[in-house]
């Protein structure tokens, strides 16, 4: 017995199963179940919520949600060598639990959990940058999820919170906070996981608000954003060449200077760009 439920230590459930890390599935495990319950409860109370569970494996952060209260937890696991270890855990909370082997890049999440559901994972680091670009920028707003409760390496949780000025300011910032609050909630040492990774990771938290806080057309945004930080030493307007014409003007009516370079523009001026880029 483990302490937040009746079934066995996790190091006993990777032993049983032979859950050796693979590298190549971006596995570092989270063992201690009284850290995956206070990752679980950084969302806020659980009680009744709908979670979706990318990468449990042995399914450390799993319990965590069932045991903080979640009504239903759907876990998404690529790896089938840990189905057996997750078929336990449904077991012990009947009803609760549904497991599905299979990639997350590829999963309908709709056909499994009804709106608005929370997402709370561990993420293995070669595809979290990616899902949460997925997750940040949905055919319309607000998005099927709430909330979002990731752990990245610390590099990258820095890059979603960053502000205007910093090396860590961009594309993930601006993508991250037009839409969310996005904070950081908690940082763990390579110790906190087996095997260690070579690097700190860190808790993201990000809420849905009901509307995006500046006006703006999304893939507008995107793609100004991504052309101005593409090149992040150049002035802007020489970055932005070409993307409409009278770029200067647009800068200027923006309240941008074109000598500006792209960290130094706040969330709310690059809006502002968005828009004027948008009148054609
Ligand atoms: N949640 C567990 C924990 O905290 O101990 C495991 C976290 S580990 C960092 C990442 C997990 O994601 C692994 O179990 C791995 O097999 C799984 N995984 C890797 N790529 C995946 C993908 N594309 N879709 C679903 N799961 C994936």
């Amino acid at each position: 017995m483990s302490g937040i439920d009746d079934l066995p230590p996790l190091r006993e459930v990777i032993e049983a199963h032979g859950l050796r890390a693979k590298k190549s599935l971006g596995q570092n495990f989270l063992l201690d179940l009284n850290l995956t319950a206070r990752i679980a409860r950084v969302g806020g109370d659980l009680t009744g919520a709908q979670v979706l569970e990318v990468g449990p494996g042995p399914g450390g952060l799993t319990r965590g949600l069932l045991a903080e209260g979640a009504a239903q937890v759907l876990a998404v696991e690529k790896d089938a060598r840990c189905l057996p270890a997750l078929a336990d855990i449904a077991a012990a909370y009947p009803g609760r639990l549904e497991v599905v082997n299979a990639d997350a890049l590829a999963l309908d999440v709709s056909a499994h959990l009804t709106p608005p559901w929370r997402v709370c994972a561990n993420l293995p680091y070669n595809v979290g940058t990616e899902l949460l670009v997925r997750w940040l920028t949905p055919a319309a707003w607000p998005p099927p999820w709430e909330s979002l409760t990731l752990m990245f390496q610390k590099e990258v949780a820095e890059r979603i919170v960053a502000g205007p000025g910093t090396k860590a300011y961009g594309r993930l910032a601006i993508l991250a906070q037009w839409r969310c609050d996005a904070r950081i909630a908690l940082t763990l040492p390579p110790e906190a996981f087996s095997p260690p990774p070579k690097v700190h990771s860190a808790v993201v938290h990000l809420t849905a608000l009901p509307a995006p806080r500046f006006a703006a057309q999304a893939d507008v945004l995107e793609r100004v954003v991504a052309r101005g930080f593409n090149q992040r030493r150049k002035m802007l307007r020489a970055a932005l060449k070409g993307l409409a014409p009278d770029m200067g003007d647009r800068l200027r009516a923006a309240g941008i200077a074109p000598t500006d370079r792209a960290e130094q523009v706040s969330l709310e001026a690059w809006c502002a760009l968005a828009r004027e880029v948008a009148r054609g």
